[in-house]
């Protein structure tokens, strides 16, 4: 199976009270560990790119023919969608051009007005080519690729109006950001959630800054319509301490250790870990 839009494992996943995991790839080993684990677990999966990250993998083409032609090798039969994560207007219609099957349009930096209105113009893009819109109410907080949010919470009403737009699912702010959480964090606002999941009348929520969320928090989240975690920080707080733990140990210069398949061997699989304790939580397993 070739790239799939979103739209049909999130409906899937609002129905069955459970949620897809959003997982972002830095690099070959990334996008291996992560396509093998969701296989193995028969579960779907999103693959976020950040614009960042793109630009560091050689751009939106270099990834697209990268995850399709991994796709193909490793014989994946799990629906995968290949999603831009935080998408810019320029960026999206590049990522649409070079063939993602998943857009986020992050207009929620915009005034309302002008997030509506850019929204809209993807709504009728991703239709047309039958491609899955992620649209964002309010930022989240912390900090992604130097965009820094406050974290604020979104208003339930603006979320129907946007979600009445046609898009296929929504990320809105409910005390969630990006990165590692601080030491006095009040938590995901529940009231917030419930009122946004009302409103727009059962369309998948987003929940970015999957990483240090309590597992009763995400748990609680599913059920009030979360359909997609974003998990990103947490792959790379593995990957870096199975990395550190191979170089500490001097293993890298034990015979061929320096060999970057050997060398990168641990922090694979500790994505792998990740990815499957994640998919665990979410409740995705067996669903493909
Ligand atoms: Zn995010």
């Amino acid at each position: 199976m070739g790239l799939v839009s979103a739209k049909e494992m999130l409906e899937k996943a609002v129905a069955g009270g459970y949620a897809v995991g959003h997982f972002n790839i830095n690099n070959l080993e990334w996008t291996k560990a992560i396509l093998t684990t969701a296989q193995e677990l028969q579960s779907p999966v999103i693959l976020g790119v950040s614009e960042g990250a793109a630009k560091y993998m050689c751009g939106y083409t270099t990834v697209a023919a990268m995850v399709k032609a991994m796709i193909e090798e490793l014989g994946i039969t799990v629906p995968v969608a290949l999603h831009l994560d935080h998408g810019t207007y320029e960026g999206a219609k590049k990522a649409i051009a070079a063939g993602f099957s998943s857009i986020q349009f992050d207009g929620g930096h915009y005034a309302i007005e002008e997030n509506l209105e850019k929204t809209a113009e993807f709504v009728a893009i991703c239709k047309e080519k039958g491609l899955s819109l992620e649209a964002e109410v309010g930022s989240i907080g912390g900090e992604e690729d130097g965009v820094i949010g406050a974290g604020e919470l979104a208003d339930p009403q603006q979320c129907k109006t946007i979600a009445d737009l046609g898009i296929t699912m929504l990320a809105a702010g409910i005390g969630n950001i990006h990165g590692k959480y601080p030491a006095n964090w009040k938590g995901l606002n529940f009231e917030v959630l419930e009122g946004i999941h009302k409103a727009c009348s059962g369309k998948p929520l987003v929940l970015h800054g999957g990483t240090g969320i309590p597992a009763d928090m995400v748990k609680k989240a599913i059920s009030l319509g979360v359909a997609k975690v974003n998990v990103n920080t947490e792959c790379q707080l593995a990957f870096a301490a199975a990395t550190r733990e191979y170089i500490e140990a001097g293993k890298d210069q034990a015979g061929k250790g320096f060999d970057p398949r050997k060398l990168l061997a641990p922090g694979y699989q500790a994505i792998k870990d990740t990815v499957k304790e994640k998919m665990e939580l979410f409740g995705s397993i067996g669903k493909a």
